[in-house]
This record gives structure tokens, C-alpha cells and sequence, in this order.
């Protein structure tokens, strides 16, 4: 089955360039086009909603605002926790991403926004909550995915990992 229109559970190949307040922060000129399995909020879905029913060779410039990309910027999403909650053989450095994990279990990235001899401040903004992002994208080509992609809710091939 062959498909030219960007829907629900298809795997896309784009060529995109991300543009926040001019700069370009990231590309596909290098790593080549980015694939994502659609429906599985694999992209930010300010960004995915806008392609929905795009054609293959169609490109568009999209705009998305932090709602619908990484969020506002929350000046309390940050959290002090002892210095001795981490091995003490950690190096910390300042911007560095951390993977924690809640009482929850929920699994959730924090980065080391300062810290001292006794206290690390945790900040659980993206680094590009409150950004306006500005997108460019191509849409190369369409395919179906595997029944193991489906599975697992994201794209094998190309992605740099497998799981
Ligand atoms: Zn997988």
C-alpha cells in the first residue's frame, strides 16, 4: 500500500530546520532527514498536528508556540536536593541533563542549574521551554511501519538506537 499524504500512523521522512529567535538550532542537513512514526507524539505535536495531511515533495514553514512545543518556561520547576543524593565521584557541571525518576516511576530529564559542595539546584525545564519555534519542513517520503515499530510506538530504522 503506498500512501502520498501524511496521516495517523504512518512513518515520515522529513528534511527540517529549526530556527529559535533566528538562529538555526537544528537541521537535517547533516544527520539527513528525521523519521517519526506519526500518532505516537514522537514530535512535539504543535509540529506534528501542522503536517497532518501534507503531500510528499510539500514543504511548509510552521510556527509553534511553547504550548504546543516545550512548554512555558516555569519559574518553579526548579528543586534543591542534597549534594549526597548523587555519587560523590559525579562530576556536575552547570547545563548538564539528568535523568530522574519520581515516586511515580515517571522518568523525567532535569538539568543542573547551579550547585555548591552541599545542595544541587534541579531545573525541570527543557531548555527550550517558553521558545517560539520556528520549523521548516519537507516531507521526502512516507511508508508504513513494521508491525515491531508499531510495537514499540517509534521508528527502528535510522533513529541511531535500537531498543
Ligand atoms: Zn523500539
Amino acid at each position: 500500500m503506498t500512501h502520498d499524504m501524511v496521516k495517523d500512523g504512518l512513518v515520515v521522512s522529513m528534511e527540517y530546520k529549526l530556527t529559535v529567535d533566528g538562529e538555526v538550532l537544528d537541521s537535517s542537513d547533516e544527520a539527513g532527514p528525521l523519521q517519526f512514526l506519526t500518532g505516537y507524539g514522537n514530535i512535539i505535536p504543535g509540529l506534528e498536528n501542522e503536517m497532518m495531511g501534507m503531500k510528499i515533495g510539500e514543504s511548509k514553514n510552521v510556527t509553534v508556540q511553547p504550548a504546543d512545543g516545550y512548554g512555558e518556561f516555569e519559574e518553579d520547576a526548579f528543586t534543591e536536593v542534597s549534594r549526597s543524593q548523587f555519587p560523590t565521584d559525579m562530576k556536575l557541571e552547570e547545563g548538564m541533563e539528568l535523568h530522574v525518576t519520581d515516586e511515580d516511576g515517571n522518568h523525567q530529564a532535569a538539568y543542573v542549574a547551579e550547585f555548591d559542595d552541599k545542595t544541587v539546584k534541579l531545573d525541570f525545564n527543557h531548555p527550550l521551554a517558553g521558545a517560539v519555534l520556528d520549523f521548516y519542513v519537507k516531507v521526502v517520503a512516507l511508508r508504513e511501519p513494521t508491525d515491531e515499530e508499531l510495537d514499540h510506538g517509534h521508528v527502528h530504522e535510522g533513529d541511531g538506537h535500537h531498543h
